[in-house]
């Protein structure tokens, strides 16, 4: 709809201002590597942030249900720990000095689904990322199989457990959240107000929960990763997609669906195998998917294409991003899988010591399998056999033991667990 015809903005000025900080907040990615940009970045951020409520305050008794909104605000957002390090922060350059802030690096080593390890490590502030990886290929002591990854990080010391870019984003939802309300309480949920980042943002103010999708990409730019005994950089891992319910309409119309499953990923499981089954015996292959939730919404699809063990592990680890990004609370996922009974000796070890991909005996299914963050998880398997000319036929369903496809999601419940304690 063109602005024109848009209602007028209740509160024009902190919306302008909620805009500023949007694109500041890119200011503050663009500006990581280098450190007197970021500093100078982080204090025009938090305060425009600071100014978006002064606004509020300030025009107060033009706005319809000012107290209701506001103080819900007050009583919760503005006690988070982000929040109320925003506002002293922003105190803090104001009058006396910057920020604590300092850079480190966190180098992760992942051999297998259980074997990971987390080291934070030192380098110069201005040295990138792929500085960072030869330095790392050039020492000594690395293990010599699986990947690593590469994320820098800011720290204020004020706010141990956050990145600071990941703060900001915090801060910025808040605020979005705060105007919003604001917005229905005059009964404009979209504004005329034009903005200065328009290619993310537009007046509608988001309900997305976590950070909005341009942020959770931007700052997965800042990882890199390599697989260890060849020292190529892997990228590319996965995509996320946009959910296009017209292209969804249409599919279920292609694949003859009697219909799309609803409830949460749980409830979900057994409906998706139907559609995946339908889409197998159509097209002979299914791409893996991943599906996040929240309770019985759908948040956001992500297509995951892997090629080997390693770059598999690494999509599993940025599905887990993507859950923190999003507060998904329910992963679903689809695809087609090799399995391999688990060998006498295997069981003997508990281990799985071979993938199923690089088996002899490997058999093809698809799998949907799904898990909450209360701790629920529900799987489903269906043999996919071979006609002559490669047609795929699905066979029963099974409920057996898949050996390990549980395992891809190890990532994503590491990440509820370390959520939790950051309090999200
Ligand atoms: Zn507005
Ligand atoms: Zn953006």
């Amino acid at each position: 709809m063109p602005s024109n015809l848009l209602p007028p903005c209740p509160m024009p000025q902190a919306h302008k201002r909620l805009m500023d900080c949007h694109a500041q907040w890119h200011a503050l990615q663009e500006s990581y590597f280098c450190p007197d940009s970021f500093r100078l970045a982080l204090n025009t951020f938090l305060q425009t942030h600071r100014s978006v409520t002064s606004l509020l305050l300030k025009h107060k008794s033009n706005l319809p249900k000012f107290q209701d909104w506001f103080s819900e605000y007050d009583d919760q957002a503005a006690k988070t720990d982000v929040m109320r390090w925003a506002k002293k922060s922003r105190n803090r350059i104001v009058h006396e000095s910057d920020l604590d802030l300092n850079s480190s690096c966190h180098v992760t080593w992942i051999g297998n689904w259980h074997n990971r390890q987390e080291v934070k490590a030192t380098f110069p502030p201005r040295m990138s990322v792929s500085e960072i990886i030869e330095a790392i290929k050039n020492s000594r002591g690395m293990p010599p199989f699986g990947t690593i990854t590469i994320r820098r990080r800011w720290v204020d010391g004020a706010l141990n457990a956050w990145e600071v870019l990941d703060a900001a984003a915090a801060c910025y939802m808040h605020l979005n959240d705060l105007l919003r309300a604001g917005h229905l309480a005059a009964g404009v949920p979209r504004c005329d107000v034009e903005g200065s980042y328009e290619e993310c943002v537009d007046s509608s103010l988001t309900d997305a929960s976590g950070k909005l999708n341009c942020m959770h990409t931007a700052q997965s730019e800042l990882a890199s990763h390599f697989s260890v005994p060849d020292g190529v950089i892997l990228d590319g891992v996965s995509e996320e997609l946009e959910i296009d319910e017209a292209k969804i309409q249409a599919s279920i119309e292609r694949y003859k669906i009697p219909e799309f499953p609803d409830g949460d990923a749980i409830a979900r499981v057994p409906g998706m195998m139907a559609v995946a089954r339908k889409v197998m015996e159509r097209d002979g292959e299914h791409g893996t998917f991943a599906f996040c939730f929240k309770g019985e919404s759908l948040l956001t699809i992500q297509a995951m294409r892997f090629d080997s063990q390693r770059v598999k592990i690494l999509s599993f680890e940025r599905l887990a991003d993507l859950v923190e990004s999003t507060r998904a609370d329910g992963v679903l996922v689809i695809g087609e899988m090799w399995m391999a009974l688990q060998t006498d000796r295997e069981k003997e070890l508990g281990t799985v010591l071979f993938p199923a991909r690089d088996r002899l005996d490997r058999m093809e299914v698809l799998s949907v399998f799904a898990v909450t963050r209360d701790g629920r998880q529900a799987e489903t398997v269906c043999f996919v056999e071979r006609g002559s000319s490669g047609e795929a036929r699905c066979g029963e369903i099974s409920g057996i033991d898949s050996g390990g496809v549980m395992n891809t999601l190890i990532p994503v419940r590491r990440k509820w667990k370390e959520m939790e304690s950051r309090g999200l």
